[in-house]
């Protein structure tokens, strides 16, 4: 897996440089990425003529053409998206089902025919042919408390509780499956695949407003696994009503539809209204950022809002609140990858579980 993790998402190294890095001998990292190359992880994309003389040093890096990885988003509100992805987390199709419509919940059947479909488009896997793909395995991402055994413990966004969802798509697809939190993905995407590192935050202000945490390069999952769960907790007792019942909720402050709606009743106070959202988003988690010492804060949100009136005003305010002699105050930046954010945290989150895996199955 080390020779992976150099490698992920795009590195090309020489066989030399890997010898280097892992500080093992030359025969044992050439045996490594022998196997690898026979199971299809990593492929020679060229060799390296070393300065003076000696042989040239194969140069590898991940191969993309054999294996891929199912990776599904049940979070967004009208549409359940779906993709193949390689091995360094790159898209490589995509497929759509609508998500149900008023009251009527997702149904698990649904989520696993939408699966199947998606395991079609790998091509046959009793029947390899030249142009088929092995199934490395299957992430499904939500809003939610998500236990790591794999049951969604409570969705409300889909309605769900209890539902073992995990299980059903293995034993009805036999392909092993992770489900995750739909904002812990988008934070394994930023942090494999964008700018985040190993002491990170991403604020999530989508359907509603979440957050996840990542410490020396684990995510955070608490006691009941509701780290970053922030959406409910009451931040103003004289502000607005929440959808959950309570009265001035972090979401109720602060969930798009609400922020857009005070826009569209005073035009003329936009930058004033982005900016006193972003003055309380900071007010809120600057106890939190300075009890963790996160290094850097990532804000994943519609660009409407998240702007610099926003941004610009919540890293002032964070600033007075915990900048000293001896405190750093974290970089604060807006998240620039799209949509697909979580469907590719996930499909990052099957590849490092499940690469390690190709070769002890195959030993075994
Ligand atoms: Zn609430």
């Amino acid at each position: 897996m080390a020779v992976f993790q150099l490698l992920f998402p795009n590195a090309q190294l020489s066989r030399t440089d890997l010898t280097r890095k892992l500080g093992l001998s030359r025969m044992a990292v050439g045996e490594v990425a022998v196997e690898m190359q026979e199971h299809r992880i990593v492929r020679e994309v060229g060799s390296l003529q070393p300065a003076g003389r000696g042989k040239p040093s194969p140069v590898i890096a991940i191969d993309t053409a054999y294996w891929r990885v199912i990776s599904v988003d049940l979070s967004q509100e009208y549409v359940i998206t779906g993709s193949l992805v390689d091995l360094c987390g790159r898209i490589v199709e995509r497929a759509e089902m609508p998500q149900p419509r008023g009251k009527k919940a997702l149904a698990v059947k649904d989520v696993v025919a939408f699966c199947r479909r998606l395991v079609g488009l790998a091509g046959s896997q009793d029947d390899p042919s030249e142009d088929s793909h092995a199934i490395l395995g299957i992430g499904i991402t939500m809003p939610g408390i998500i236990d790591p055994k794999g049951i969604v413990v409570r969705s409300v966004a889909l309605g769900w509780t209890n539902v073992e969802l995990k299980k059903q798509v293995e034993d009805a697809l036999g392909i092993p499956t992770m489900l995750s939190n739909v904002t812990n993905a988008a934070l394994i995407a930023e942090r494999f695949l964008g700018e985040s590192s190993e002491n990170s935050m991403l604020i999530s202000l989508r359907r509603g407003v979440g957050s996840s945490l990542c410490l020396n390069d684990q995510i955070v999952r608490g006691y009941t696994f509701t780290t970053g769960e922030i959406g409910h907790i009451i931040v103003d007792p004289q502000g607005p009503r929440c959808t959950c019942g309570k009265t001035g909720c972090l979401e109720a402050l602060l969930a798009p539809s609400r922020i857009r709606q005070m826009i569209d009743d005073a035009p003329e106070k936009r930058t004033q209204i982005l900016a006193q959202a972003g003055q309380v988003l900071g007010r809120v988690l600057s106890v939190s950022i300075g009890l963790l010492d996160v290094h850097d804060i990532c804000v994943y949100g519609p660009a409407d809002i998240v702007g610099e009136a926003f941004l610009g005003s919540m890293r002032e305010e964070v600033h007075a609140i915990i900048h000293s002699e001896y405190r750093q105050v974290p970089e604060l930046r807006r998240c620039e990858q799209g949509e697909d954010l979580a469907m590719r945290g996930q499909a990052v989150t099957v590849i490092r579980q499940f690469v390690p895996q190709i070769r002890q199955n195959i030993a075994g």
